[in-house]
């Protein structure tokens, strides 16, 4: 316990993307800082996840560029980025144990069995999930389901992790406790998290600034202290002033 992983800046100039005739986004410019805790929020449709897409390699802009730390990565494939990402619905393999679950990342990457033992105890520590390594997700709580996707998202040191409305299906209560967990490992770990939600209380309790989108256009890109006191425009006075 203790590391400090890795942490990546991440520029997007200029990204579009359209789906035949369609915009999904339009002229993205901002910059997540190195250890950033980002969130992208906005309604349903409004293109958060495919540029979440897009930051993970998975989708190509139509346009713009994209760079971590300097570096043009527009063109660099999914698997080279190596991000570590949870969506919901990335479902877990139900044949595997939890400890087999987090370790599967390290395995593709031909790591050595002492190094992934190591790595896959400090995980299973960090996301609380000790005394449930031999269990297999079937017999896990929604919660635990999801710390073990975090901790297969984290365990080899990704300089960014991308969620995608990891908790939208879990209970009130639990998605409050698991916005804890997340904001503790981002504390800890002090990696780049970018993170994607339509849940403004969400938004605020976690994030170091808010991205808000709206029909493909980013909107207002602030602290969470600035987009509630100063919002840019109309739509975000009145998206946020809409309690969910
Ligand atoms: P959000 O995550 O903010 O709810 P999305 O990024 O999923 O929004 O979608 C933005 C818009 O792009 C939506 O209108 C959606 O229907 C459209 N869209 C997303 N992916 C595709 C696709 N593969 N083909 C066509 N349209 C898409
Ligand atoms: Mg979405």
């Amino acid at each position: 316990m203790g590391k400090r992983q890795g942490a990546a800046e991440l520029t997007a100039v200029g990204i579009g993307k359209t789906f035949g005739d369609f915009h999904a986004l339009r002229d993205i410019s901002l910059t997540i800082g190195s250890g950033e805790f980002l969130t992208l929020l906005g309604p349903s449709g409004s293109g958060k996840s495919t540029f979440l897409m897009i930051l993970a390699g998975f989708e190509e802009a139509t346009s713009g560029t994209l760079k971590k730390d300097g570096v043009d990565i527009t063109r660099v494939p999914a698997e080279k980025r190596a991000f570590g990402m949870v969506f919901q619905g990335y479902a877990l393999f139900p044949h595997m144990t939890v400890e087999q679950n987090i370790a599967f990342p390290l395995q593709v990457q031909g790591r050595a069995p002492g190094e992934i033992k190591i790595l896959v105890d400090d995980m299973i520590d960090r996301v609380g999930l000790r005394g449930h390594e031999k269990k297999r997700p079937a017999g896990l709580s929604g919660g635990q389901q999801q710390r073990v996707a975090l901790a297969r998202a984290l365990v080899f040191e990704p300089a960014v992790l991308l969620l995608d409305e990891p908790f939208s299906a879990l209970d009130k209560n639990l998605r409050v406790s698991m916005q804890e967990e997340v904001r503790r490992l981002h504390q800890e770990l002090g990696t780049t998290f970018v993170f994607v939600t339509h849940d403004q209380s969400e938004a605020l309790a976690l994030s170091t600034r808010i991205g808000i989108f709206n029909h493909g256009h980013l909107q207002q890109l602030d602290t969470p202290k600035q987009v509630y006191e100063r919002p840019a425009n109309r739509f975000v006075a009145e998206f946020l002033g809409d309690v969910n």
